[in-house]
């Protein structure tokens, strides 16, 4: 088997465990992130997950791409401390505001500039949009092969790969030349631990980080003048919970509960 270069995007997002500290800004119609914490968009680890064991069984480099703001370098470092090869942040003012499509411009004009590259993986889904559009996106613009859904990869040869893809009932299993672009699911593996060494590996790292010109990106392709998307309105859902406690012995609250569920129009009956 012949080494491979992976590339694999990474996006930054605000830690879920303080989600309840988000909140939109009705003017730009963006989320406020200021004070919350970012990590990597948990799919997207078991994207850098994929590629460390491709790496391990067959050798290659790892490169983390990622487009956000200056502190996505955090993020970035995180990738390294799981052991990633290389990472590279596109930041600049002219990607921000980008739409789906935008964004996907964005990474491939990144991921062009690193060279010759023979799989691209990406989550299936970012924890917060979650469109999922931007992996096949980013297929599309490379002109390369898309398989989403993906929980095991495997190696026909040199220059062919089997994904088997989730789909409602079951799965289908996909041959593809390389290079082609996987988005995978979570239960592709398991993510390793932090290793211990990491941190350190980490520290000895830096990232590139490549402004839209050094990336020779058309503008009108990127960031918000680059998305024929917008956001026209924004809006909090008010979360209006009831909490009641049932009391009793256990029949009489399964009893209670069929009732109150019933009432609510939750079930018939
Ligand atoms: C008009 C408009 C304006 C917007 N403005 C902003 C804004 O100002 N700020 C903002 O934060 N969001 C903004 N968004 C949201 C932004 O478009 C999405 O966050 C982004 O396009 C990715 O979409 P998604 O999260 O649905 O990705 P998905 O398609 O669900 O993600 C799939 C995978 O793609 C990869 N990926 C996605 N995004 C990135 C990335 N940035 N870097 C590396 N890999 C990535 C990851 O591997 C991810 O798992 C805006 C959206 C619209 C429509």
């Amino acid at each position: 088997m012949r080494e491979l270069n992976i590339v694999v995007c990474i996006k930054p997002v605000p830690d879920s465990r303080y989600w309840d500290r988000l909140s939109l800004d009705p003017r730009t119609k963006t989320l406020r992130r200021e004070g919350i914490p970012t990590v990597i968009s948990p799919l997207d680890k078991n994207a850098i997950e994929e590629a460390l064991r491709i790496r391990e069984a067959h050798g290659g480099k790892v490169t983390v791409i990622s487009m956000g703001p200056p502190n996505t370098t955090e993020v970035l470092a995180m990738a390294y401390a799981l052991g990633v090869d290389d990472s590279v942040l596109l930041t600049d003012r002219a990607f921000a505001g980008a739409d789906t499509l935008a964004t996907a411009c964005g990474l491939v004009s990144g991921i062009r500039k690193l060279g010759k590259v023979d799989l691209v993986l990406l989550g299936d889904q970012s924890l917060d949009g979650s469109t999922g559009q931007v992996g096949p996106q980013v297929a599309e613009l490379l002109d390369i092969p898309s398989i989403t859904h993906v929980d095991k990869i495997d190696f026909v040869d040199d220059d062919t790969i089997r994904a088997r893809s989730r789909i409602e009932l079951g799965y289908m299993v996909i041959e593809a030349r390389l290079p082609c672009a996987l988005a995978v699911v979570k239960e592709i593996n398991q993510v390793r631990l932090t290793p211990v060494d990491g941190a350190l590996w980490a520290t000895e790292k830096t990232t590139k980080q490549w402004t839209a010109t050094e990336c020779a990106v058309d503008a009108n392709t990127i960031g918000s003048k680059g998305s024929p998307t917008y956001v026209p309105e924004v809006a909090n859902i008010q979360m209006q919970r009831k909490a009641e406690v049932l009391k009793g012995d256990p029949a009489t609250i399964a009893r209670q509960l069929i009732e109150k569920l019933k009432s609510a129009g939750v079930i018939e009956g």
